[in-house]
């Protein structure tokens, strides 16, 4: 059998129909649409089910009037705004809902765009910071080399890929035992003439926990006043976003401060909008140069673009939308509060397991994470549970901290929409019998050499 070749199921096959296809170059003839399909859905099958994927933030289930609307659009461009105006203006109204829920001064009046995800929004909303830099210290006739971005070594891999594409210097705030999440104390080390912003984290990836934004802002406050910087702050919710504004009301976090220049959220994430789909938002046309929007005639009309990508999928944007309208504020709280509380019972859960320490307990966004209590047991840790229970269907990923707590192993738990109060019984049991398992082992279990960090 080669590795270049796919067997075709022969139920699926006719007659004439070669008994494998070509996988690595175009085949010279094409197939029959029903099986190239069965191939191709076959090929999947080894994908896992996204039920028991606790692994991951994004959404993996929508009802079944979202999938009416998003195959009613899976044709539509984003970027072709005068063909399709009436998905820009849905584009619009969901911006304008999104800076209204996270207080803006005048949501009518704070550019925003929708992207392909965070990851997109971040590196918009840091060149946004870039250049906002630059034209000052230009007006002041300083030089623009060498910018650097301040952020908690447990960012998201998406911030190392902004300072590496567009050539920032990124300065990493370590996170601690003492300091587990930036919260202010460590940043006058950090922040120079030449720093174009703080980023701060709503939903930390690694644990959950929120940065502490307001206590970031203090610190930022006490720099302008001592040294004459005025630095802003980013604020990645790519989930907590749309956790906070429902769970936490309270906690001020958004543009009620006056240092957030933009705020970032994944649409596909606690948004609960199939991928890929990301937003950004900046408090006022002043965060956002003029500089960094073309004007592209070519579509027909005069369209102003922001964004990366040029063609990209609009039916996300309808489908956020939908959930807009669908759910309300009532809706997207009593679905968060569902998932919180889900998250919160499988907290409890495994700390009252001897073997854990709770690393965050899912009171934030409904994500948690627990680590093995030092000392507890030479003959497993927690690579290994994680491995037991994938035995078991569930995926509970394992992994090393960030920089300078890269020795502390956790494993952590994502609960989305979907994971009920009677899955999260079931997985508590699972993860209980292969704790109790592990535990009856008379001696080390053998292991390669683990490596690789985490990139979620
Ligand atoms: C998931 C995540 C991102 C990247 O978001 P995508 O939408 O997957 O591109 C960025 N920052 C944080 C904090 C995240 O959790």
């Amino acid at each position: 059998m080669s590795r270049d070749r796919i067997t075709v199921n022969p139920l699926h096959r006719r007659a004439s129909d070669a008994p494998t296809v070509e996988k690595h170059r175009l085949s010279e003839t094409g197939m029959d649409p029903l099986t190239a399909y069965h191939v191709v859905h076959d090929e999947t099958m080894l994908d896992g089910n996204a039920r028991l994927n606790l692994a991951t933030f994004v959404t993996t289930w929508m009802d079944d009037e979202a999938k009416q609307l998003y195959a009613d659009a899976f044709d539509k461009n984003m970027i072709d705004k005068d063909e399709y105006p009436q998905t820009a203006a849905i584009e619009q109204y969901c911006q304008r809902i999104l800076a209204d829920l996270w207080h803006a001064p005048d949501a009518a009046a704070s550019p925003a765009t929708s992207t392909i995800g965070s990851s997109e929004a971040c590196m918009l909303a840091g060149l946004a910071l870039k250049r906002r830099w630059q034209h000052a210290r230009e007006a002041a006739g300083a030089d623009t080399a060498k910018p650097n971005l301040v952020m908690s070594s447990a960012v998201q891999v998406c911030w190392e890929k902004f300072c590496n594409y567009f050539e920032v210097e990124p300065r990493f705030v370590p996170v601690s035992d003492e300091h587990p999440w930036l919260d202010g104390s460590q940043l006058d080390q950090y922040v120079d003439e030449r720093t174009i912003g703080v980023v701060a984290i709503l939903g930390v990836t690694y644990t959950g926990a929120y940065e502490d934004v307001a206590g970031i802002q203090a610190a930022l406050d006490e720099i302008e006043r001592a040294r004459g910087l005025d630095v802003p702050i980013h604020v990645d919710g790519a989930s907590g976003a749309m956790i906070a504004p429902f769970l936490q009301p309270e906690l001020v976090w958004d543009f009620r401060l006056p240092r957030v220049a933009s705020i970032n959220t994944s649409g596909h994430k606690y948004g609960l909008v199939y991928p890929g789909l990301g937003w950004v938002v900046w408090r006022d046309a002043a965060a956002l140069p003029e500089s960094m929007v073309f004007r592209v005639s070519y579509l027909g009309g005069d369209m102003p673009t922001l964004a990366l990508n040029f063609s990209r999928p609009g039916a996300q944007v309808l489908l956020q939308f939908y959930l807009f309208l669908r759910l309300g504020r009532e809706g997207y709280t009593r679905i968060q509060a569902e998932s919180s509380e889900v998250a919160v019972h499988l907290s409890a859960g495994i700390a009252a397991m001897p073997q854990f320490d709770l690393v965050s307990d899912g009171s934030t966004i409904p994500v948690f994470a627990w680590r093995l209590r030092p000392g507890w047991s030479g003959n497993w840790n927690l690579f290994d549970l994680s491995d037991r229970l994938r035995m078991r269907g569930w995926l509970v990923p394992a992994y090393p901290m960030p920089a300078d707590l890269e020795e502390v192993t956790v494993q952590r738990i994502v609960v989305r929409n979907g994971l009920s109060m009677d899955l999260a019984e079931s997985l508590l049991d699972v993860i209980r019998e292969e704790v109790a398992y592990l535990e009856a082992l008379d001696a080390p279990l053998p292991r390669p050499t683990r490596s690789g960090g985490f990139a979620h």
